[in-house]
């Protein structure tokens, strides 16, 4: 392996399962790079919508691929997303973007144009790469795998919660409605799908606690860091 002595560490899961809050927590207490796979989705949705840009216009989402700069840059010790120079880090969490990311993201083109740059991130390890398909097929050979899920009530009741803290208009019915869609979608997708692998760990964080949830993980990846020494 390349990396030395420093882990990649995979996270993977459907929708509002807790995987970014965890990986975010979890990375600042090891000291490793947090990679938000969904923001660079999320990111290039933002911007084919705002060009007009229908998810099953293939070609011009490959023209779209092209002309983008995706930069994860860190701000004030927070990740921030910036296309093409424009700060977007903000503007992509609602959760519109988030189905529109899901859409665009089973085209070839687009997850052909994000690969590099996920890898690229990773591939010296000391990473928590979270997303749908990073122990799949970005990072197959990743030291540790996570797959963290949760009941689907539970996920849409975080969301939409999420959604309320952050003073958004927010509807129940339709954020129930646009997760499962969009859960449908990831899993059903021609190329790279979201699915468990055989090798990664499993967590149900239906009735867990962020607390608890950080704890399992960080007690596991700790372990694996001391046996990586
Ligand atoms: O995780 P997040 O909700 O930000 O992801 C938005 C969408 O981006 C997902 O629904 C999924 O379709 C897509 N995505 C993906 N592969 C990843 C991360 C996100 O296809 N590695």
């Amino acid at each position: 392996m390349i990396h030395e002595n420093k882990l990649i560490i995979t996270v993977d899961g459907p929708a509002a399962a807790g995987k970014s809050t965890v990986s975010k927590v979890l990375s600042q207490r090891i000291s490793y790079i947090y990679l938000d796979t969904g923001a660079l989705y999320r990111a290039f949705a933002y911007k084919a919508s705002g060009y007009g840009i229908l998810p099953d216009d293939e070609r011009n989402l490959s023209e779209l691929c092209e002309k983008m700069r995706v930069s994860l840059m860190r701000i004030d010790g927070d990740m921030s997303i910036l296309v093409n120079g424009e700060d977007v880090t903000q503007k992509i969490r609602t959760e519109q973007i988030g189905f529109l990311a899901s859409k665009i993201s089973a085209v070839p083109a687009v997850r052909k144009a994000l690969l590099s740059l996920q890898r690229e991130a990773g591939e010296k390890g000391g990473i928590i790469a979270e997303g749908r398909d990073m122990g799949t097929v970005v990072f197959p050979y990743a030291d540790l795998k996570f797959f963290l899920d949760a009941d689907v009530r539970e996920r849409v009741q975080r969301r939409y919660l999420e959604m309320l803290e952050k003073g958004d208009n927010a509807d129940f019915e339709e954020v129930r409605m646009s997760l499962i869609q969009r859960d449908q979608q990831d899993m059903s997708r021609e190329i790279s799908p979201l699915r468990q692998t055989d090798d990664s760990i499993f967590i149900d964080t239906t009735t867990l606690s962020v607390e608890e949830v950080v704890e399992t993980m960080a007690g596991i990846i700790e372990k694996a860091i001391k046996n990586n020494e």
